[in-house]
């Protein structure tokens, strides 16, 4: 079983991985969508975890593999509707990660209304950096993160561009899915997600604390 690294040494067995769609405008906008009135939720498969600096094939059966650097949350205990007063005991931890995403598989999904588990799920499409551990010190709507593709700026994430905070994810994910200890959250893209190529590095960093989670794409 695939396992996340805390900073402080600890490891949990990765369960299920929900992931939130939309939930900055900006890049709803740039994929010519809106932001839905619930939450959009998809789902990867918890063998789609990979670790810092891996080394990930576009998958033959797509031209076009995206990466949407987002901020991801650990969950520490079993819970189903839980409320914004107990949220906080849910946590295990805070990290940044790729939901990484065939653009053309997705579109074609998208037309026929088809799901996007090929598209979103495939093998490697999880690459997350290990996890700092919650305090309730950290100031979740004040998180930044940045992406950046063979050096050069392509993503700026603020938690505070959220539609909906980290909480609020976690409340809501937890009244449709029972939540178990070590289910993480993806928590949505912010603008200028793109395409890569063999031979590419992705550095996802998330500016309050020293971690970052380094990728290189090319054939295996
Ligand atoms: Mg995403």
């Amino acid at each position: 079983m695939k396992k996340y690294t805390f900073t402080n040494g600890s490891e949990l067995p990765v369960q299920t991985m929900y992931c939130i769609g939309r939930n900055y405008a900006a890049h709803a906008k740039e994929m010519n969508a809106v932001v839905e009135e619930q939450p959009l939720i998809f789902l990867k498969p918890s063998t789609a975890y990979c670790s810092n600096n891996s080394t990930i094939s576009i998958p033959t059966i797509s031209n076009e593999m995206h990466f949407e650097g987002e901020l991801v949350v650990v969950i520490g205990k079993d819970g189903f509707d839980i409320s914004m007063d107990e949220v906080d005991s849910y946590f295990a931890g805070i990290g940044v990660g790729f939901d990484l995403t065939l653009r053309d598989i997705q579109s074609i999904a998208k037309t026929k209304g088809h799901p996007w588990a090929v598209a979103k799920g495939f093998r490697h499409s999880a690459p997350i950096s290990s996890i700092i551990p919650y305090s309730p010190t950290m100031n979740l709507e004040q998180l930044e993160f940045s992406v950046h593709c063979n050096g050069s700026l392509r993503q700026s994430g603020k938690t505070s561009m959220m539609e909906r905070s980290v909480k609020e994810l976690i409340v809501y994910v937890s009244t449709i899915f029972e939540l178990q200890q070590g289910d993480c959250i993806f928590t949505g893209t912010p603008e200028g997600v793109g395409a890569v190529s063999n031979g590419d590095e992705l550095i996802i960093q998330l500016h309050q604390n020293d971690v970052q989670l380094r990728i290189t794409i090319d054939k295996n």
